[in-house]
């Protein structure tokens, strides 16, 4: 099951026009999960299916921008054209662009966009990895200083540089949702995009339950932690994978070898904006448990929770571990 955070909703069975809304779709190449409370004025059904439409809209829209697998996205235009010349790009491009540049500085390098440049060499769904021969070229094409970024434009230093903000894009659209979401009145909800989710507003009276997957049982639920107004992404080395050789081939690689990052098998951060929680767990995935706290610890309202290939769990300072609750 992709959509491994999981909340348990208790539907209400009162007999008024207002009612928890809940809808699931695939898009953004994962499944989106939208529920909220939903009290209209008048004309219920009408009310609460617009909100599920505008967001659905809205992730239809990014998936359009940011799709590297759409050839007329915005983000397959840069990859196509950028290597022979600038390509004008969007304010929002833009500012994805620019919130990668910070999160490549902050992590020493360990989130960058152009993974991509080896990241494009593996094929998941079919088993194929690049060799060593392809692996050190790609290499050699992985780097921010890679990429020439004026006001509105974006070029590639050289020939084979590629990007991909798979590791930031489906944060942003649940920032996005929520927007569209305060918009429309609601105030109690959860979207999410795989593992990207926020919460909004409480479950009226009670604690939205957000679940941490067991990395290595599809059923099982490692840690649960009651939360509200909060980003919560996960990065997991579950997600998309094959095995070869007794090693995990999977989609997080580490920027100075091309191939996955090993050491950690799930990372969740909370933070207050999506794309923050999502661009961090990837970071946090890459940086290691002692980096990866270390970056955390010093961020205000950033909290996460490692777990490590033997299954041990790390949690930032901020958090009380369950089994040695604070004194
Ligand atoms: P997902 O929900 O897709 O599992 P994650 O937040 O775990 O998202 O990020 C994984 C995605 O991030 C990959 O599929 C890839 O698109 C991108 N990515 C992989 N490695 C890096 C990296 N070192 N820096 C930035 N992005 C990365
Ligand atoms: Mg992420």
């Amino acid at each position: 099951m992709r959509n491994w955070l999981f909340l348990a909703l208790a539907l209400s069975s009162a007999n008024t026009s207002a009612a928890w809304t809940s809808d699931q779709w695939d898009v953004m190449g994962t499944r989106a999960t939208l529920e909220f409370w939903c009290e209209p004025q008048a004309n219920a059904q009408t009310q609460c299916d617009a909100v599920t439409h505008h967001v659905r809209r809205e992730f239809e829209r990014l998936n359009a921008l940011l799709s590297p697998w759409q050839p007329d996205s915005e983000l397959a235009q840069v990859n196509a054209h950028a290597a022979d010349h600038p390509v004008a790009i969007s304010d929002e491009f833009m500012q994805l662009l620019q919130r990668s540049a910070h999160y490549f500085a902050v992590t020493d390098g360990a989130f960058d966009i152009t993974f991509a440049s080896a990241g494009a060499l593996y094929d998941y769904r079919n088993g194929k990895a690049p060799d060593d021969k392809q692996l050190s070229a790609a290499r050699q094409l992985i780097g921010f200083h890679h990429l020439i970024i004026t006001n509105d434009t974006v070029a590639f230093a050289r020939d084979g540089v590629r990007i991909d903000l798979g590791g930031i894009a489906k944060g942003y659209a649940i920032d996005r949702a929520v927007m569209l979401l305060r918009q429309h009145g609601i105030r109690h909800a959860y979207v999410s995009l795989g593992g990207d989710s926020y919460v909004l507003g409480d479950r009226r009276g009670r604690d939205w339950q957000v679940g941490i997957r067991h990395p290595r049982d599809e059923t099982g639920v490692a840690i649960r932690l009651p939360v509200s107004d909060i980003a919560v992404s996960t990065s997991g080395d579950y997600e998309r994978f094959f095995i070869r050789d007794g090693e995990r081939v999977h989609h997080i690689l580490n920027p100075s070898s091309g191939t996955a990052s090993k050491g950690l098998v799930s990372v969740t951060v909370l933070a207050p904006r999506g794309i923050d929680a999502d661009a961090l767990s990837t970071s946090v995935f890459v940086l290691g448990k002692e980096k990866g706290l270390a970056l955390v610890n010093q961020l205000d309202e950033v909290s996460a929770i490692l777990i490590d290939e033997n299954g041990k769990v790390f949690y930032s300072d901020d958090l009380a571990s369950p089994e040695t609750p604070a004194r």
